[in-house]
């Protein structure tokens, strides 16, 4: 599955998109929580297993709500082990927990009692005890338990389901390499099977090989043979097999969880031709649904190309169910989609690219076949009575040819960039050195564009945190006392390196992001001016004085470095947040800690470079990359030596981190998430609407906290806009972003992916219609294409969530009043676009906007000198502008007498 010179298998990547799937249907739904009993959608959520007689005893749960978890509750022990071994759960939200093992304690005993007390406890803490929660299954007493204690209970297996139906490629390889060990079996089945040997037998060679090559779990070994065959009795039994029998097999194992469901037919003994026959109509059925089968078909054409019940000798769908049958496979033996007459023809459900599944029609059976020899046959030949098969088929979308040819022509560039990549430095920056982990682990940067790595990083941990702390706390004395004009030109200097390595930093930013290099070029140029524009304002934390009302004193206020700071920032603008932290905390006097997202720390590191060379003193600036990002924060907001956070990123994590920081009452800057409208009135100039609305959704191909996020146009203009938009964003070079000529590159991960993916599968189904786009590229690379959205259910989850992706959904409004309502229908409040031809509407709409920034007839608002930042649940605080220095400093007030 995996060797060091080759990406194959990537577990983390796995876990990350499974419970972003689980996220995303939770975001999606009306539930406040999922509360999840069902071990396949455990697994999924919070990526744990129990093995043996444990795992169907309805003792472990897992509980995702909207802002936290997953938090899960299994046997002590395991929990235990959990806290140890699977260090992507917070080792808090690892419980021991016991419900009654299938009702074996009575539910008087009060556990049941107790544990849905404490899940109450936490839906409030969650803020989401007022909404539903979503139960995959559940035994009846807890349910009644649940509604006893007042929560509303609805299902979330459905949900669940739909999230598990779209494999990544990481399960797509373990399916296919659960499969791929059965093929092995079915050798060594092929050599063990002659007259004599028993069937049970034959189930305990399977069992044994598949256990010595890997399997996690030997779910069902059906061995059918002779007169068994017919009706299928989905067994096994201690029958001796004999000359010219039929045998057949079904292997349901798993390999990491991925199941398969594996039929083999054989003959013992040379076939008759009814035998022949019946297999050879059984392939033809099993290949016609095959032909069929492709991204946008529904499964009743799949079940329509086999015979009905009828045909072959059963009385009805209902009796003849699971034998011209086809199951999705995945965690699960039977997973979405689920293709035969009895459902599909009432609820087709449409293919998608990226489902996995078994297609298994079986022949009509032959009459009795006669012993014709001893010679053992491979299936390879046709065969008996009940001919069966089953297929593994993968779908998914084949790149087109335009597109190989852009990946093939991003490969040239990356050998271009091996120079760049071998110079940045990938070490921890503290205390002026760069140094290795403590731990001496390391992590993968990837590249969006191919999903591989290009580099390994230090992986620092709390020691690492605490000692760069440490260095920050010995430099912050010497820091806060040079003279502020040394510490503005030490700025200067920074920003006259950063410009003039502009290129070279666009494309460490374009390789490890993915965005565009105009795009980064962009970033890189927006990002130096917090530099420049913070060289000019260290000298001017001026501070007041005047007399007291009664006269009796003096009120002199003075400013003062606040102390030292912690900064955290995400992977979307790598080097832009962190400079429009560094720049006014360094222009103010503090020293810093700088933790970059994980999925971008080389662009941070190289700037730590470009800061020394500036002559920033040691200890000054830290840079501690980690994949323990919640660790690695607590820990340091937890010593008292820290004494400001300025966090960019999404509310969920702004929202933690703020309860974090309460512990030793942190001050807090918080830059978080966003859902801007775009609103265009019919007598705005539309070809500058069109202009603005590509750069408020296009730039970083949509994964900014600006990006405009739901348009809503004036109805006598809308299909006008909505056709023009869609005719820009059909005609978007797509492409890898290091690629010159590129103008939307590949999503930060394959979590981004499926996440907007999801959102854009859900708004289709509500009526949405995709004018252009709509769907995920598969092949290398974290691809989605530009999209445009109409008819968009005004409840659609698109318009609540932030899509952070190249997808435009178009919603019409009829007036003034209704445009403003639609708008500020969100908890987020960071930016907003405008467009119209009235000046005096422009600013009546702007006002009442819940916005921290409005673009008015702007479709961008960043700007170094402009206070940055967002109201309601899009964050606290203002970065850029004379304000984002007064964010670093404390007031002191001397009451003074003269
Ligand atoms: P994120 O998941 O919230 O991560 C942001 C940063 O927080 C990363 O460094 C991340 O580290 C770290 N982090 C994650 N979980 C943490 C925890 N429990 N404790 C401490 N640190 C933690 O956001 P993102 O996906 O990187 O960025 C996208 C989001 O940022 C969007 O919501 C976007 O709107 C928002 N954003 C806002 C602004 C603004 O100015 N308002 C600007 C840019 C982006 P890891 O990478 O290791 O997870």
């Amino acid at each position: 599955m995996a060797v060091d010179y080759e990406q194959r298998l990537d577990f983390d990547r796995l876990r990350g998109y499974r419970l972003s799937r689980a996220r995303a249907a939770l975001q999606s739904s009306e539930c406040g929580a999922f509360l999840l009993f069902d071990f396949y959608n455990i697994r999924y959520t919070t990526q744990t297993w129990i093995g043996g007689a444990l795992g169907d005893k309805m003792t472990r749960y897992a509980l995702l709500t909207r802002s936290g978890g997953p938090t899960l509750w299994d046997f002590g022990s395991a929990a235990r082990h959990y806290r140890l071994y699977s260090p992507w759960l917070d080792p808090e939200d690892c419980r021991a927990g016991m419900l009654g093992l299938r009702g074996a304690i009575a539910p008087t005993a009060g556990l049941m009692e107790s544990a849905v007390r404490e899940i109450k406890g936490m839906l409030h803490d969650a803020g989401v005890a007022h909404l539903p929660v979503g139960v995959d299954i559940v035994e009846p007493p807890f349910l009644f338990e649940m509604q006893r204690q007042g929560l509303h209970v609805v299902d979330a297996q459905q949900l669940m389901l739909d999230a598990r139906q779209i494999k990544s490629s990481d399960e797509i390889m373990l399916l296919t390499q659960a499969a791929a060990m059965v093929d092995g079996v079915y050798q060594d089945i092929v050599e063990a099977l002659k007259p004599g040997i028993r069937e049970n037998e034959i189930v305990a060679l399977a069992n044994k090989r598949l256990y010595d090559m890997g399997s996690e779990q030997v779910e069902a070994i059906n061995a059918v043979s002779g007169e068994r065959c017919n009706p299928h009795p989905h067994n096994f039994s201690d029958r001796l097999i004999r000359p010219g029998d039929q045998a057949f097999f079904d292997i349901i194992h798993s390999y990491n969880g991925y199941r398969t469901c594996y039929y083999r037919t054989f003959s013992v003994g040379r076939a008759t031709p009814s035998q022949r026959d019946a297999y050879v109509k059984a392939r033809e059925w099993m290949d016609a649904a095959i032909s069929v089968v492709k991204p946008g078909v529904g499964t009743d054409e799949v079940a329509a190309v086999w015979p009905a019940a009828t045909d072959f000798g059963f009385e009805n769908e209902m009796a003849a169910f699971g034998l011209q049958f086809g199951h999705g496979l995945g965690l699960g033996l039977h997973e979405r989609p689920i293709i035969s007459r009895l459902n599909s023809m009432r609820e087709p459900i449409e293919l998608q690219a990226g489902m996995v599944f078994a297609l298994r029609p079986i022949a009509r059976p032959a009459t009795a076949s006669q012993p014709q020899g001893s010679r053992r046959r491979s299936s390879s030949r046709p065969t008996a009575r009940a001919s069966s098969r089953c297929s593994q088929r993968r779908s998914w979308l084949s790149p087109t040819r335009t597109e190989r040819v852009a990946l093939s022509e991003g490969s040239r560039f990356m050998s271009e960039t091996t120079e760049l990549l071998t110079d940045v430095p990938t070490d921890l920056f503290v205390g002026g050195t760069w140094v290795s982990a403590a731990s001496g682990g390391r992590f993968d940067v990837v590249d969006p564009a191919t999903g591989t790595a290009i580099a390994t990083v230090a992986d620092g941990g709390v020691d690492d945190a605490i000692a760069a702390v440490d260095a920050a706390q010995a430099a912050a004395p010497g820091w806060a006392a040079t003279p502020p004009r040394q510490r503005g030109e030490i700025l200067r200097r920074a920003f006259d390196l950063m410009t003039d390595q502009t290129e070279s930093l666009a494309r460490l930013v374009s390789l490890e992001n993915g965005k565009a290099l105009s795009d980064a070029r962009g970033e890189v140029a927006y990002a130096a001016e917090f530099f420049r524009w913070y060289s000019e304002e260290a000298v001017r934390a001026a501070g007041s004085v005047m007399t007291a009302p009664s006269g009796a004193n003096r009120i002199l206020v003075v400013h003062q470095p606040v102390g030292i700071c912690v900064l955290v920032t995400p992977w979307n603008f790598p080097a832009a947040m962190a400079t429009r932290k560094i720049g006014p905390a360094l222009a103010a006097g503090c020293t810093v800690v700088l933790k970059p997202a994980s999925d971008t720390p080389l662009t941070a590191l190289a700037m730590a470079r470009i800061l020394a060379e500036a002559g920033v003193p040691p200890g000054v600036v830290n840079v501690v990359p980690s994949r323990s990002s919640g660790a690695v924060v607590s820990a340091m907001l937890h010593d008292p030596r820290v004494r400001k956070l300025s966090f960019t990123g999404s509310t969920e994590v702004g929202r933690v981190l703020l309860a974090v920081a309460a512990d030793q009452v942190v001050n807090t800057s918080m830059e978080l998430g966003g859902n801007a409208p775009f609103l265009v009135f019919a007598d705005a100039d539309l070809d500058a609407a069109l202009e603005g609305a590509m750069v408020a959704k296009m730039r970083n191909a949509g994964e900014a906290c600006t990006a405009a996020n739901r348009f809503y146009v004036e109805a006598g203009v809308a299909d006008e806009f909505g056709r023009r938009l869609a005719a820009r964003m059909a005609a978007l070079v797509v492409g890898p972003g290091i690629q010159d000529g590129t103008q939307v590159g590949p999503l930060i991960n394959e979590e981004t992916v499926s996440k907007v993916d999801g959102l854009v599968r859900a708004a289709i189904s509500e009526g949405a219609e995709a004018v252009v786009g709509g769907r995920r590229r598969y092949g290398p690379g974290f691809y989605f294409e530009p999209t445009v959205l109409v008819n968009v259910h005004p409840a659609a989850a698109i318009l609540r969530a932030e899509i952070f992706g190249p997808v435009a959904p178009v919603v019409t409004f009829e007036d003034e009043a209704e445009a403003i309502a639609l708008a500020n229908a969100t908890e987020y409040g960071l930016v907003a676009y405008v467009y119209t031809g009235d000046l005096a509407r422009g600013l009546r709409v702007s006002e009442s906007l819940e916005y921290g920034m409005v673009g008015l007839n702007r479709g961008l608002v960043s700007d170094p000198a402009a206070p940055f930042g967002g109201v309601k649940q899009s964050g606290i605080g203002r970065e850029g502008g004379h304000g984002g220095m007064l964010d670093y400093l404390e007031s002191k007030y001397i009451a003074v007498q003269w």
